[in-house]
C-alpha cells in the first residue's frame, strides 16, 4: 500500500526524522490558510498524488507570496499531472501540501529497502539526489552504495557514519545523518514498510539534513497490524476495478491489451500473458482467481473482466487441482449466461475431473471454445480477436 508524501512524512516525523513543516490542503483556502500559519516568506504547493517525478510536471512549485500560493493552489487542484511515473493518462489532483521552502545546498539521494539476497534491511544512498535514480544507476552506477544493517544487532551507529561519509556530509551533519538514519530504520521495521525512498535528502544552506521528499510503501500482508496505516488508504487513488477485486479476494491488475485473462495462481497467470504475447497479442490483465474459486469468485471475475471496454475476447485457463474442473465449468457458464456474454471465450481446463468439465461447456449450448492445451488455447483467442 502506498501513502501520500504530506501521510509520509508525518509517519516519519513520529520517529524524530527532521522534515520541513507543512500542512495539507484539499481546497484553495486551506492551502492559502496553511500558508499563512507557516508564515513564509518562501512556501512549496506540492500536488499529492501516488507517483513521483510531480516537480518535472508542474506538480511542486516553490512560491514567494500567498497570491502566489492561492495562484498555483487553483491550478493545481483538480489539474491532471502526467509524471513519467503515472503512464499517459495521468492522475487528477485532490489534495496538496503547503511545505516550507528549504534553503538547498545539496540534494541527495537515500532510500530503504528489503534487500531479498540478504534478507536485511539495506540504505540506498547517493550523493546524486533530485534526480532520476535510475538514469543514475545506469550511467554511473559507482554512485549508488548500499548499507545493510545486521538483523540481530539492529542498528548501529557505525551505519550511519558510513552513510554520512558516502553523502560526503561533514562535521554536525554527520551527527544529523546518523539521527535520521536511526530514525527511518526504525520506521521501517516497526511500520513494515517494504520501500522508504527520500528523493531529494538536503543539506540545507544553514547545514541541516532534512527529507525534501518522502515516498513510503507498506507491506500489505502486515497491514492487519497497523489500523493506523491502513486508515491512511486514499481510495482515489485505487483503480476502482482493482478495488472491487480485492472485496473478492481476487488478485487483479489491469493492463492494456484485448485479451482478458482468468487464471487460477500467479505463475500460471504469468505464463497466460506470455504465451498471449507470444502468439501476436496484448492480455488485458493479470487476474489470479485463487486456488479456491468458487461460482461466485468466477462471476465476480468475469465481471470485472468484462467492465473493461477494452476487453475483445477472453482466455480462461484453469487448473483444476483443489478446485475440480467441473465446478469451475459450472461457474463459468453461469457468469456466461448471467453476464449475456458478447466476446469470444476460449477455454483451457486440466485436471482433476477434467472431462466433466469439457461436458459441461460443450452442452451449455453457449458458444464457449474448448482448447486443448494452453498453446492452443491461446492461439484460437487470439485468432478470435483478430476475427472480430
Ligand atoms: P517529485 O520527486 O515528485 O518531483 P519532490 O518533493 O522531490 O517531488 O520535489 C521536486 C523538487 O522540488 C525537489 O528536488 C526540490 O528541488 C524541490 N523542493 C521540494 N520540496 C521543497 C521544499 N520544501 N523547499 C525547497 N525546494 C523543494
Ligand atoms: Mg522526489
Amino acid at each position: 500500500m502506498n501513502i501520500h508524501e504530506y501521510q509520509a512524512k508525518t509517519v516519519l516525523k513520529s520517529f524524530g526524522v527532521s522534515v520541513p513543516r507543512g500542512i495539507a490542503a484539499f481546497t484553495v483556502d486551506e492551502a492559502v490558510k496553511a500558508a499563512e500559519t507557516l508564515g513564509g516568506p518562501v512556501w512549496v504547493v506540492k500536488a499529492q498524488i501516488h507517483a513521483g517525478g510531480r516537480g518535472k510536471g508542474g506538480g511542486v512549485k516553490v512560491v514567494r507570496s500567498i497570491e502566489e500560493v492561492r495562484k498555483e493552489a487553483t491550478r493545481m487542484l483538480g489539474m491532471t499531472l502526467i509524471t513519467h511515473q503515472t503512464g499517459p493518462h495521468g492522475r487528477v489532483v485532490h489534495r496538496l501540501y503547503v511545505e516550507e521552502g528549504s534553503a538547498i545546498e545539496r540534494e541527495l539521494y537515500l532510500s530503504a529497502l528489503v534487500d531479498r539476497e540478504t534478507s536485511r534491511i539495506a540504505f540506498i544512498a547517493s550523493t546524486e539526489g533530485g534526480m532520476d535514480i535510475e538514469q543514475v544507476a545506469k550511467t554511473t552506477p559507482e554512485k549508488i552504495l548500499t548499507f545493510q544493517v545486521e538483523p540481530a544487532a539492529g542498528y548501529q551507529p557505525y551505519v550511519g557514519r558510513n552513510i554520512a561519509t558516502a553523502l560526503k556530509l561533514k562535521g554536525d551533519q554527520v551527527k544529523q545523518c546518523g539521527k535520521l538514519i536511526e530514525g527511518l530504520y526504525n520506521a521501517f521495521s516497526a511500520k513494515d514498510m517494504s520501500l522508504l525512498e527520500i528523493n531529494p535528502l538536503v543539506v540545507t544552506k544553514d547545514g541541516q539534513v532534512i527529507c525534501l521528499d518522502a515516498k513510503i510503501n507498506f507491506d500489505d500482508n502486515a497491514l492487519f497490524r497497523h489500523k493506523d496505516v491502513a486508515e491512511l488508504r486514499d481510495p482515489d487513488e485505487e483503480d476502482p476495478t482493482e478495488r472491487e477485486a480485492a472485496k473478492y479476494d481476487l488478485s487483479y491488475v489491469k493492463l492494456d491489451g484485448s485479451i482478458g485473462c482468468m487464471v487460477n495462481g500467479a505463475g500460471l497467470a504469468m505464463a497466460t500473458m506470455d504465451i498471449i504475447k507470444l502468439f501476436g497479442e496484448e492480455p488485458a490483465n493479470f487476474l489470479d482467481v485463487g486456488g479456491g474459486a468458487s461460482k461466485e469468485k468466477v462471476t465476480a471475475a468475469f465481471k470485472i473482466i468484462v467492465s473493461d471496454p477494452n476487453v475483445k475476447g477472453i482466455l480462461v485457463n484453469i487448473f483444476g487441482g483443489i478446485m475440480k474442473c467441473d465446478i469451475i465449468a459450472e461457474g463459468i457458464v453461469a457468469a456466461a449466461r448471467e453476464l449475456s456474454l458478447k466476446v469470444p471465450l476460449v477455454v483451457r481446463l486440466e485436471g482433476t475431473n477434467v472431462d466433466q468439465g469439457k461436458e459441461i461447456l460443450a452442452k451449455s449450448g453457449l458458444p464457449i471454445v474448448s482448447g486443448t492445451d494452453l498453446s492452443d488455447a491461446a492461439q484460437k483467442i487470439v485468432k478470435a480477436v483478430r476475427a472480430k
